[in-house]
């Protein structure tokens, strides 16, 4: 038995398990290792399309895990652990990964997915070795490995589904079943270990914790005690793993694909594929599958629940049955749509985020701002060589005109064309306005002006999140004259009044606290200075400025949205925190607090003494 001389070498060692998971925890005291129960606060936000397989997003979410415990515990728990063992399951089915359900029609799908089917499931483990070295630094050296399992499901009808949903028992399963239950009887067969499937592949652990602790050279812990972290936080985006050697991956550790900047070598010398690269050559066709789904309003045809076959699709929008059916099945590849078999037919219906996001006429949706971005920001992109060399916006280029600022061009057209540039505004700032709202508690002031407030749906947010506040939303005329078409017909909207201008010729109406929402990086820095001056001027003591914008990463390292926002060329900039700091304290801002609110949009807030 492998496991206990490993055990004895564990004795006296402070072993802490960093899942809240109960079947995990079972697992492994039947085997009687001796361990502390450490839940993982690391939130499981990692950006799956990031990744090159399921698996190396399995594994990377428990090393994120087991390394948040292991650097929490010498300072909350004042202990350092000696290992922290990590685990992630996830369970894949046509190419999605799917996790714990979030509510019962979450389950359903998920279920449904997986009905008559085979899919695998993959426990990812990470087991961080602390090392306290002299001076009170500590390292961390992790070692990480998955464990792959077959299941298949029986066909079962809607009632049995429903009655699994009913007992209760998906809702904090990956994949939405307990195969160690009620969920067992779901179950047609398991090829690979039984174990990995409840939620830990305990052979293949007591495997690798072997050859740690007996010294086989075919693992090799990997340094990880540089792993990176963001401002607010939480741990970074995945990267190129630090302080991997050409060695460490033709070792054991070959068995899983890693994240790579450059193409990884495995132990046979052979170069795998790039999976980043891939993605990204790819990155095209998939915004412009979606563009091509919205336009054809194929998500709002998708909504009578029941789904529809492409051949219907095709008849309700005049469309190709073959073409239809090469972008609903890409839909499905994106995760937009799911496929269900219906006896003879394939039906496609709407996932949940499609239901909420993509459907023009939700709450929430990103309708316009997609339009938008197939209308405008696509033809500007496609001459982004042009753009590079020039430094400059190459909207002349791309629409066979040079307007004399940003909005000119979309106000002064056609009326559709306004509203429809109108809707991209509104449905970004729709999503984003809650968020942008509560970061920090604005209840005591009681006036606020919207400076480019637009349809007024920042506005319109604020007045839900305080009741004794009034807004007034700033726009030019253009704009103030078709704010009836973005009136919500759910609240009461008599906190919120319109006053037209220009904010960089005309007095701004007197408030409290001036809201900049995705302004200040669409102008030139003297327009900046120009319109915070004014502000500053209209501010009176204990008065403040919110600025919302996409914060830069300090050193311009990310995130992603403002760096690729900033190749449309503006003459405006992407700042950081520390920038946005700067700027409003030179402008007799001087208390400012920056928050990460983790939306589109984060904010700074300045308040002038
Ligand atoms: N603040 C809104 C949000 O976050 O959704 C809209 C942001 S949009 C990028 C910029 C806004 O500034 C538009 O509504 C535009 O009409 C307005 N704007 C541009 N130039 C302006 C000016 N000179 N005076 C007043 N508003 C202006």
């Amino acid at each position: 038995m492998v496991l206990n001389p490993v055990i004895s070498k564990l004795a006296g060692k402070l072993v802490v398990l960093a899942s809240a998971s109960p079947r995990r925890r079972e697992i492994l005291t039947n085997v009687g290792l001796r361990f502390e129960v450490v839940p993982s606060w690391f939130k499981e936000t990692l950006d799956k399309s990031l990744f090159g397989s399921p698996q190396d997003y399995a594994v990377e979410t428990a090393k994120q895990k087991a390394l948040e415990v292991a650097k929490r515990m010498p300072f909350k728990h004042l202990k350092t652990p000696d290992i922290v063992i990590g685990a992630d399951t996830v369970v894949t089915v046509d190419g999605l990964i799917l996790e714990k359900p979030v509510d019962k029609q979450d389950a359903y799908r998920m279920l449904s997915r997986l009905n008559g089917k085979e899919h695998s499931v993959f426990t990812g483990v990470a087991i961080i070795l602390c090392h306290e070295k002299e001076g009170k630094n500590i390292e961390y050296n992790a070692v990480d490995f998955y464990e792959e399992t077959r299941v298949k499901f029986a066909d079962l009808s809607e009632e049995m589904l429903w009655e699994y949903i009913h007992s209760g028992e998906p809702m904090d399963k990956a994949g939405g079943y307990g195969i160690q239950a009620l969920g067992g009887m779901l179950v047609e067969y398991v090829h690979g270990d039984f174990l990995n499937v409840v939620g830990f592949p305990l052979n293949h652990f007591c495997k690798q914790l072997n050859k740690i602790f007996n010294g086989s050279a075919g693992t090799l812990a990997v340094p990880v005690d540089r792993t990176s972290r963001t401002a607010d936080g939480g741990p970074d985006r995945p990267s190129r793993r630090e302080g991997t050697t050409e060695a460490a991956q033709a070792s054991g550790r070959a068995e899983r694909t890693q994240i790579a900047a450059e193409p990884e070598r495995r132990a046979g010398g052979s170069t795998a594929f790039p999976h980043r690269i891939a993605h990204l050559l790819d990155g095209f066709k998939a915004s412009k599958a979606l563009f091509a789904a919205s336009a054809l309003k194929v998500f709002d045809l998708l909504d009578a629940g029941h789904g529809l076959t492409a051949v219907q699709v095709a008849e309700k929008i005049a469309a190709s049955v073959v073409g239809v059916e090469r972008l609903l099945d890409a839909a499905v590849s994106l995760g937009l749509l799911e496929k269900v078999q219906r006896g003879e037919v394939a039906v496609y219906r709407n996932t949940e985020e499609a239901s909420r996001y993509l459907i023009s006429t939700s709450d929430l949706s990103l309708h316009g701002y997609i339009v938008h971005s197939n209308d405008v920001l696509w033809p500007l992109f496609t001459h982004l060589e042009h753009g590079v060399r020039e430094g400059s916006s190459q909207h002349e280029r791309a629409f066979g005109k040079q307007p004399q600022d940003l909005f000119q061009d979309a106000y002064y057209s056609s009326e559709e064309r306004k509203l429809r540039f109108l809707d991209a505004m509104h449905s970004i700032s729709k999503v984003t306005a809650g968020d942008v709202a509560t970061a920090f508690d604005l209840s005591g002031f009681r006036t606020a002006c919207d400076v480019g407030g637009c349809t007024g749906a920042m506005a319109y947010e604020f007045a839900k999140a305080y009741p004794g506040m009034s807004i007034t939303v700033f726009d030019l005329p253009a704009v103030i004259e078709l704010n009836h078409h973005f009136q919500p017909h759910d609240q009461d909207c008599s906190r919120v009044t319109f006053v037209a201008g220009d904010f960089f010729k005309d007095d701004l109406p007197k408030a409290d606290l001036y809201i900049l929402a995705r302004i200040l990086h669409d102008w030139s820095d003297d327009k900046v200075h120009i319109l915070l001056r004014k502000l500053s001027e209209a501010c009176s003591p204990g008065g403040a400025v919110l600025v919302s914008e996409i914060l830069l990463e300090e050193g311009r390292r990310g995130p992603r949205r403002a760096l690729l926002q900033a190749l449309s060329m503006t003459p405006g900039s992407q700042r950081s925190g520390s920038e946005y700091c700067l700027l409003l304290k030179a402008h007799g801002f001087s208390q400012v607090h920056v928050r990460h609110t983790g939306n589109f949009l984060d904010a700074v807030l300045g308040v002038r003494l």
